[in-house]
């Protein structure tokens, strides 16, 4: 039996809804795998700054660092909108990642043939289309200083910051994850307008020599946007800084039908973070309608990366699929033959049965 501590952070909105089911996945599955798990809620974002004053209470930080994972909802909320940057929500998350010290968030992107109705793209543009984002996390224009606005005028700056070591760190995730896929590996950078850009390509290219069964290309960020929805499957790895990586990876949502669908896992520090790759959704939190499927496959990178237990991450999976494959949907990724949308709890339930039943005793020993 191997003994699991994971800290719980619904954070606001639909992240409690979503991350409800994505537990409730976790403990069914957990025994059947012989996994033991202890799990502590801890507050972060809005929720956090309506009990404690602040995004991201030193509280919740040691819950994180005593912890063997960390599994996050969504941060945001509309009531503290008005506040300054640094106060708001948003702030806790950005503090969470630096105390966690991961720099390399994964963030894959597959397109289910179940769902082929519920992307706006045709067919047999994205049918097969199976991608990995690799994105930098913890530097570039989020982190970089100085940063902040001119009291004396309108006008506000960030700063896009990189440095060999931070680069080089994050392309050997990528170029070491490719080497277990498809063994291609796609840098995106601004390398012809930016300085931050061109290190980051010649840093590439000389991490990559080390790396000789993996190929390696480039691509402008413009020129990767449009590649992702006009021809998706020439990607394998996405290699990329944090702000295009943000922006990427929510526009390869398209591919999977719904932002609802995208998984994460955040890794390279003291402790491995696993989030669905959406916001708080304010518009449609408490209506029990989210799709908690992306925070249940993030349930599926834990065991995988963190509990090292690869069968148990295929079993969610493969409940995933299937409970698509049997029709089943919330209301982002309808289709006109949709009888009648499930409820984010029904998702949940339905989810966990089949993974436990899909698991069974053989697959679970050979875990
Ligand atoms: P969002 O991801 O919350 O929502 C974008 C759109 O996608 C909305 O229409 C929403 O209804 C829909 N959507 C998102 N997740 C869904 C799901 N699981 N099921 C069905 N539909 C889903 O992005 P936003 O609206 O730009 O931001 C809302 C808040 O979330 C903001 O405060 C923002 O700062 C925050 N945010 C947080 C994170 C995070 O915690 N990692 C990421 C992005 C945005």
């Amino acid at each position: 039996m191997r003994f699991m501590k994971i800290a719980v952070l619904a954070g606001d909105g639909i992240g409690v809804e979503v991350t409800r089911e994505a537990i409730c996945v976790l403990r069914e599955i957990a025994p059947v795998f012989e996994l033991e798990l202890e799990t502590k809620d801890a507050l972060i974002g809005g929720a956090a700054i309506r009990e404690t004053g602040k995004p991201f209470p030193n509280e919740t930080r040691d819950v994180c660092l005593e912890s063997d994972a960390v599994l996050l909802g969504a941060v945001g909320d509309p009531e503290f909108d008005n506040l300054l940057p640094e106060e708001r929500p948003e702030i806790g998350l950005l503090q969470l990642r630096k105390a966690l010290g991961g720099f390399a968030n994964l963030r894959p992107a597959k397109a289910f043939p179940a769902l082929i109705g519920s992307s706006p793209l045709r067919a047999e543009i994205f049918e097969g289309t199976d991608l990995l984002i690799v994105r930098e996390l913890l530097g570039g224009l989020y982190f970089g200083q100085p940063r902040g606005f001119l009291a004396d005028r309108p006008e506000a700056f960030n700063t896009m910051r990189y440095s060999e070591a931070e680069i080089e760190r994050v392309a050997r995730v990528a170029f070491k994850t490719a080497q277990t896929r498809k063994k291609k590996v796609t840098s995106v950078d601004k390398a012809n307008v930016l300085e931050t850009s061109r290190l980051w390509r010649d840093t590439v290219e000389k991490v990559a020599k080390d790396f000789p069964d993996v190929v390696l290309d480039h691509l402008f960020v413009d020129a990767c946007a449009m590649h992702l929805v006009t021809n998706p499957t020439r990607f394998d790895v996405i290699l990329t800084e944090n702000l295009f990586g943000d922006i990427l990876s929510d526009e390869a949502a398209v591919l999977t039908g719904s932002l609802g669908m995208l998984a994460s896992a955040t890794v390279g520090g003291n402790i491995d973070m696993y989030e669905p790759v959406h916001g708080s959704a304010p518009d449609i939190a408490g209506k029990d309608i989210a799709n908690p499927l992306g925070a249940i496959a993030s349930v599926a990178m834990l065991l995988r990366h963190t509990a090292k237990n690869e069968a148990a991450a295929i079993a969610i999976e493969e409940a995933i699929e299937h409970v698509l494959d049997e029709g089943h949907r919330t209301a982002d990724i309808t289709s006109p033959s949709t009888k009648k949308p499930a409820k984010t709890s029904e998702m949940g339930k339905l989810v966990a049965e089949y993974a436990v039943k899909l698991a069974g005793p053989n697959r679970a020993h050979a875990a």
